[in-house]
């Protein structure tokens, strides 16, 4: 029977064939354990017609398991010092495709556009580097690609902000950044133990399903994201003090009174119990106002 990659025996034999010395400073820390692949593989919605982009492809511990379940891989990776062991590690798999970039550098569309066929659903599937979680999440997300879902192992806290629901004290700007283009669901948390080496967090699976279009109207989406962010600047104040400091060089504190009145959003709540249609609302009316 086959040895997959993602097996502490079958990883430590190829740290030892190439004397590689993880780079705690790309975040690299390596699944050794199939169960878990498989189960971001079932979430990510990888069947054998659907295309997968990874980042961060390591070893190739979770690209061998999307050679095997999808129609083909394209793997993003910054690590110079992985290509000739990925391309021994992965011998075996013809339709799995390397590039040496660093993902926040790349032009995924161009890629898609490229690597995939038309039409074909895609999926971004990853164990991502934990220094860059939010900056490569956002980046995706932000650039309105055409890919239908992302499904990534992330830090456990992080998870839980970018799914939050209001009033919770992971909700804040973050999650509804993520949610605004996304549906976002923790879907399982893992033990340090799947790693090698293993990290100092716990770690969880979170998945995105791209939204066709965001839920809200917004007039100026760069505005509200600021206005959301000014809302969870302090977290302890009120609704009007935090707008009150935001918009100190704009509106006094009546004229922020008023335009809250107007809304019908009260002034004294804080930022944390309002959902993202709260949110549009207050963004729409105080732009109107500017
Ligand atoms: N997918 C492998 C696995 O699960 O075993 C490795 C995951 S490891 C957490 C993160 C990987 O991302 C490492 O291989 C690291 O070199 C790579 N990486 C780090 N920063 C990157 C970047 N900016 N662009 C692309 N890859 C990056």
């Amino acid at each position: 029977s086959k040895k997959y990659i993602a097996t502490p025996s079958r990883t430590k034999e190829i740290l030892n064939k190439y004397k590689f010395s993880f780079k705690k400073s790309l975040g690299q820390n390596f699944l050794v354990d199939v169960n878990v692949l498989e189960n971001i593989i079932k979430h990510a919605g990888i069947d054998e017609a659907a295309g997968a982009i990874e980042i961060g492809p390591g070893m190739g511990a979770l690209t061998e398991q999307l050679a095997i379940h999808s129609d083909k891989v394209v793997a993003f990776e910054i690590d110079q010092r992985l290509l000739p062991i990925l391309k021994d590690t992965l011998h075996d798999y013809s339709n799995v495709e390397v590039i040496h970039q660093d993902i926040l550098e790349a032009d995924v569309e161009t890629v898609i556009r490229t690597h995939f066929k038309p039409d074909q659903p895609i999926h971004v599937v990853a164990n991502l580097p934990y220094y860059i979680t939010t900056p490569i999440l956002m980046k995706l997300v932000r650039d309105r690609l055409p890919v239908t879902s992302l499904t990534v192992m992330i830090q456990k806290e992080v998870a839980e902000r970018m799914a939050a629901k209001p009033n919770s004290k992971s909700y804040g700007s973050l999650t509804i950044a993520v949610q605004y283009y996304t549906e976002a669901k923790v879907v399982m948390t893992v033990p340090k133990s799947v790693f090698m080496p293993q990290p100092n967090v716990d770690s969880s699976i979170l998945q995105l399903v791209i939204r066709e279009k965001p839920p809200v109207e917004v007039v100026d989406e760069d505005f509200f994201f600021e206005l959301v962010q000014a809302c969870f600047a302090q977290r302890r104040k009120t609704l009007r003090n935090n707008l009150t400091s935001f918009f100190k060089e704009q509106f006094t504190k009546e004229e922020i009174t008023s335009i809250l009145d107007t809304t019908g959003i009260d002034g004294s709540r804080r930022g944390e119990s309002l959902n993202m249609e709260e949110f549009a609302l207050l963004s729409n009316t105080f732009y109107k106002n500017k």
